[in-house]
């Protein structure tokens, strides 16, 4: 069994989970509807709902406070840094490819931003066609252009179609690992997906806060959920009512706890082996991945640089990778033996 087809309950769980979510809110997978201020303040108050009523509910928890306030200080920290790293991630870059094209180009920016605008309201009309587009760049925007072109071409395994990879919304081109969402009407560097919850794509540039927030999430969610339990099982005398809503809490928390550690074991699972969510969903249908075996990584490093490229590399948001090439894939998919474990091949 490979570790992609391993990995598959895990996926269809999460799958399924946000499914099923997005049944009983419609709204929330239909992005016209949808008002990413309305998610942001619903997503708010659930915490402080959740937060705030183990503090009214358990007034022993005030008396413990009094007596040890390290514990509820450290737990109103975790309170507030999930929020900060919610709103920091939320606000953060993807690292779109337009940007990436602007920071290759500098000067050109301008430019570039003009074809741009052009681009998208031909898309808008429901004109995807470029030659008016192309009438409206200028000499610096064709040079700037072909540069980019080159640039990205290159990435590319020799032989390939610049038509292939020329996005029909943003009319640019598109290097490996990127993809066009309909949600931000822009191409995404290492296009993961586009989060309802934080109102933006997740991708090259903030996959790394990405991860720090399902971790700090599903830890505020195990705590909060310890003190529900320690309320219950306290000796003091409870209202029928303050049962009630703890046991509706608690059960919130339950499949709230189910998701986030699904969710953050599937992540975690995609650092390592240096996937995107779209890639292992999708692989199918990305050309340049299609004739390579299900049970290679394509652009794994190995666990360790993989790891190490996600958490501490310096390197600009903007980096692209190339597809690797034949001898580089056969490498990757020859089995491993003793003698790889030993000497660290897989890391
Ligand atoms: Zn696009
Ligand atoms: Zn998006």
């Amino acid at each position: 069994m490979t570790t992609v087809t391993s990995c598959a309950p895990v996926r269809y769980a999460c799958d399924e989970i946000a499914d099923r979510f997005y049944r009983l809110i419609p709204c929330l997978s239909d992005s016209g509807k949808r008002s990413k201020l309305g998610v942001k303040v619903l997503l708010i108050l659930l915490h402080v709902i959740l937060v705030g009523s183990v503090f009214l509910l358990d007034s022993d928890l005030i008396r413990r406070t009094k007596k040890e306030p390290w514990y509820t200080v450290v737990y109103l920290i975790l309170f507030a840094a999930t929020l900060v790293q919610y709103f920091f991630t939320s606000g953060s870059s993807p690292g779109y490819v337009i940007d990436a094209m602007k920071a290759e180009h500098g000067t050109h920016a301008t430019v570039i931003n003009i074809s741009k605008a052009s681009m998208q309201s031909a898309s808008r009309n429901g004109n995807l066609s470029s030659s008016t587009n192309s009438n409206l760049l200028g000499r610096n925007s064709r040079s700037s252009s072909s540069s980019w072109l080159k640039l990205v071409m290159d990435l590319y395994p020799p032989g390939s179609s610049s038509r292939s990879w020329t996005c029909m919304y943003c009319n640019i081109i598109q290097p490996p690992r990127s993809k066009h969402c309909h949600d931000c009407d822009k191409c995404v560097l290492q296009f993961d997906h586009h989060c309802v919850w934080l109102g933006t794509c997740i991708g090259r540039g903030n996959h790394c806060r990405f991860w720090w927030y399902i971790f700090e999430e599903t830890i505020l969610c195990v705590w909060t959920g310890i003190l529900y339990i320690t309320f219950l099982r306290s000796k003091d005398v409870k209202e029928w009512w303050e049962v009630f809503f703890t046991v509706l809490f608690l059960t919130a928390l339950a499949f709230c706890f189910i998701f986030l550690v699904l969710l953050l074991l599937f992540h975690s699972y995609l650092v390592v082996t240096n996937q995107t969510t779209y890639e292992l969903v999708r692989r199918r249908r990305i050309l340049y991945l299609r004739g390579i075996p299900e049970r290679v990584r394509p652009f794994s490093k190995g666990a360790c640089r993989n790891i190490y490229n996600f958490c501490c590399s310096n390197d600009s948001i903007y980096t692209m990778e190339a597809v690797p090439t034949l001898e580089e894939l056969e490498a990757r998919a020859k089995p491993y033996t003793c003698v790889d474990i030993i000497s660290c091949r897989c890391c």
